[in-house]
């Protein structure tokens, strides 16, 4: 008797077969035959930044198939359903297949050829910028790219058309961590690896929703039994339901929290004192500072009960390899930076830092978000080389050949002084690539009376979205499956991305468009000497952080090939082992003491106050069905029909007092707008006083109610507490989204 015989294992796959219409795969198994693949091709998911190995099955020149990839080291064969429907993103609705040209806000767009929109682009800009100077054009780009255009866009945009002012959706979801990291290790770069869930002692995720976030790091945490593992969030979420300890703190009390751990740990004798002597400063203030957070204030201000936050921290304390992971609830605060280095300081004290199992760890967000932060030319020159350096503005120009006078000598405008630039008329042209700002920015009224007063708005995608109905250019770009290249993932794992179909229509790659923008602007043999595709961007940016932290001079695209995934810092020699899996090892940091420094953090009030009119405070996040703005998993039946629609989730005492019922709709108003028919979810996983709702809707836009305050060091946006009113909608139970003229 075979296995397959066995009641409950076998698939009766022969039956199948023999009707017809079924037949065998070597990896798929049994496959209907119009989704049977003639070859699979290995590359990376391109949503979230787990990275995920995969083997997409293509039939001619359709993408038909996907599955996890058994030997790729971060999912060993797993994904989650986004991974698992991704292929159907390609032949979705709503694909840009043509350039197209607007003359006006409103007018019909028109198709162009690429030839006339590439005209356009070039010369509306080299107008704007004759006439205006060289801050009047910006660009937005995205974590969506691979590395290779990243690097390419990087390239044009500063030393091609001299631009100051260049940021990335990046800004709205990880540039707390990386200010964060600078501050307390001299630079970015996420000090641990994934392999830290599974040898850690004890697992402190604050703010971290791994189970909706970034499904495929749950399993690591869950396998990991030994672990105490520890959950702050102000919800009750899937991940919190499966931890050992969950502190449910109230909004934005993290930082009394983090200050009453780290005193907690030094009246215990936690410190690992031979550790802060030899590789930390700051101690003697930080002592100081925390001595104002006693186990009483700490209760009484975060909402926990005692003994809990006792357990937890003692279990941290305790624990011979200590890991941090968080994510947007610690990013996407005024707050984010300086809750991040309270984070690092709390593994930096008890030495959690450079060993396996032991480290603070930032759990990004898009794909390829870490691409942009090493090689994009964005918040940083490529390698972590800083804009007001004059030393590392000079490596650079060297190494791509120019006078060092065409380099900015300041980052410029960060993404939120971008939309200000807009609004206040200093920036009159922009690029946006990849991104969808009226869904994903703060304050969507006053955002989109930004994008409406452009003189030019070029926007490059895959998909038509509320971004590219606004712009005067619209260029339409290949999108995952469609091209090659690299994506970074957390743990600074590079992995590969390959073309398996072309793109639809005239649609290119986003790395030909920004070559074919270069020679339309008489600078690509200079910019991209020699470049024939993308592995030759590669080769150069590999060259041009040898030396750096984030180091990839020694991976090459065959070293990928062979190790299914290579973790900077990775210099000539080290690919075969597979990179490097832990930062810092040698207690040395990129500081100018070579010391760590622990910082000092005193918690500010929430700005958008509750009172009588606005008595909710508004909690955003995401759910396991979506991705961002919906531009390409709204479009996947399967996902769409598992989370149709955005709602708001209420404790049962809020609605019983509001006389609101299971199959009510709500009308929610803030202080900047309002949305109604936002479908009602009953549930204790949020606390009285709180009320929480998906971010990925265009019609139940939730950044039509979310306050447009700003980190001031990273300038990422505060999504997590506005004050809002709700109650029954008056209207139909269609959704409708009403601008606010309040601001
Ligand atoms: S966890 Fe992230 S990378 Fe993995 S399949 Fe899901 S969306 Fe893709």
């Amino acid at each position: 008797m075979s296995w397959r015989d066995v009641p409950g294992v076998g698939t009766g796959h022969e039956r199948w077969t023999e009707r017809g219409g079924y037949s065998s795969d070597d990896r798929g198994g049994v496959m209907n035959d119009t989704r049977r693949p003639d070859r699979w091709i290995r590359t990376t998911c391109g949503y979230c930044s787990v990275g995920c190995g995969m083997l997409l099955g293509a039939k001619g020149n359709r993408a038909v198939a996907v599955m996890g990839d058994p030997d790729h080291p971060v999912n060993a064969g797993r994904l989650c359903p986004k991974g698992l429907s991704e292929h159907h993103t390609i032949a979705a609705e709503g694909r840009l297949t043509v350039p197209l040209a607007r003359h006006g806000p409103g007018a019909a767009a028109r198709r162009v050829g690429w030839d006339e929109a590439l005209a356009a682009v070039a010369g509306g800009f080299r107008r704007i910028l004759a006439e205006n100077g060289p801050d009047s054009v910006a660009v937005l780009s995205t974590g969506q790219l691979v590395t290779e255009e990243f690097y390419a866009l990087g390239k044009l945009v500063r030393a091609g058309l001299g631009l100051r002012h260049y940021d990335g959706n990046t800004t709205l979801c990880m540039s707390s961590a990386v200010a964060g990291y600078k501050r307390s290790f001299g630079s970015d770069g996420p000090p641990g690896s994934y392999a830290d869930l599974e040898q850690a002692d004890c697992i402190l995720l604050v703010g971290a929703n791994l189970a909706d976030n970034h499904p495929l790091l749950a399993p690591r945490v869950l396998d990991n039994e030994a672990a105490t593992v520890i959950v702050v969030d102000p919800r009750v979420t899937k991940t919190a339901m499966v931890a050992d300890i969950h502190l449910p703190v109230r909004p934005r009390s993290d930082i009394v929290l983090l200050n009453g751990m780290i005193r907690l740990l030094m009246e215990e004798g936690l410190v690992d004192t031979a550790y802060v002597v030899a590789h930390t400063e700051g101690f003697e203030e930080l002592a100081a500072h925390v001595a104002d957070y006693p186990v009483e204030r700490v209760v009484a201000e975060c909402g926990i009960d005692a003994e809990l936050f006792r357990r937890a921290t003692l279990a941290f304390g305790r624990a011979e390899r200590g890991f941090v992971g968080w994510t947007m609830g610690v990013n996407h605060s005024v707050q984010g930076t300086e809750t991040v280095t309270l984070l690092n300081t709390l593994c930096l004290i008890t030495g959690n830092i450079g060993r396996a199992g032991a480290a603070p760890f930032s759990i990004t967000g898009q794909c390829n978000a870490m691409g942009t932060r090493e090689a994009g030319a964005a918040a940083s020159l490529p390698g972590y080389r800083a804009w007001d350096s004059a030393a590392d503005r000079a490596e650079v120009a060297a190494l791509w050949n120019i006078p060092v006078e065409r380099l900015p000598d300041a980052r410029g405008r960060a993404y939120p002084d971008i939309v200000d630039g807009v609004l206040d008329g200093t920036i009159k042209g922009l690029w946006i690539i990849a991104t969808n700002p009226p869904v994903s920015f703060p304050h969507r009224g006053r955002l989109e009376r930004a994008l409406s007063s452009l003189e030019l708005l070029v926007v490059q995608d895959g998909f038509e979205t509320p971004t590219t109905a606004l712009a005067g250019v619209v260029l339409p770009a290949a999108i995952w499956g469609e091209k090659d290249g690299t994506y970074t993932n957390s743990e600074r794992r590079v992995s590969r991305v390959r073309k398996a179909v072309d793109p639809p229509g005239e649609a290119r790659s986003d790395f030909d468009i920004f070559l074919a923008l270069a020679d339309e602007l008489g600078l690509r043999d200079e910019l991209y000497p020699g470049w024939k595709g993308p592995e030759d961007a590669f080769r150069e940016w590999a060259r041009v952080s040898a030396g750096r932290l984030c180091d990839y001079s020694g991976i090459t695209w065959e070293a990928v090939d062979a190790a299914g995934g290579v973790q900077w810092p990775c210099p000539p020699g080290t690919a075969a082992r597979g990179g490097t899996p832990s930062l810092y090892a040698d207690g040395v940091f990129p500081t100018a003491s070579g010391r760590a420094r622990l910082w000092c953090v005193s918690p500010e009030p929430v700005s958008d106050k509750v009172n009588d009119r606005f008595p909710f405070l508004l909690n955003t996040g995401r759910t396991v069905e979506h991705w961002h703005t919906r531009t390409k998993t709204g479009r996947v039946a399967i996902l769409e029909s598992l989370a149709p629609e955005g709602w708001v989730e209420l404790n049962p005492a809020d609605a019983a007092r509001l006389g609101l019922g299971a199959d009510d709709r709500a009308r929610i108003e803030s202080r900047r707008g309002h949305l109604d028919g936002v479908p009602v979810r009953i549930t204790a996983t949020v606390r009285p006083g709180e009320v929480f709702m998906p971010f990925h809707y265009d019609e139940l836009c939730v950044n039509r109610l979310t306050i447009d305050e700003f980190d001031p060091i990273s300038r990422e946006p505060n999504y997590k507490q506005s004050a809002v009113h709700i109650e029954r909608s008056r209207s139909a139970r269609a959704p409708v989204a009403v601008p606010s003229t309040r601001r």
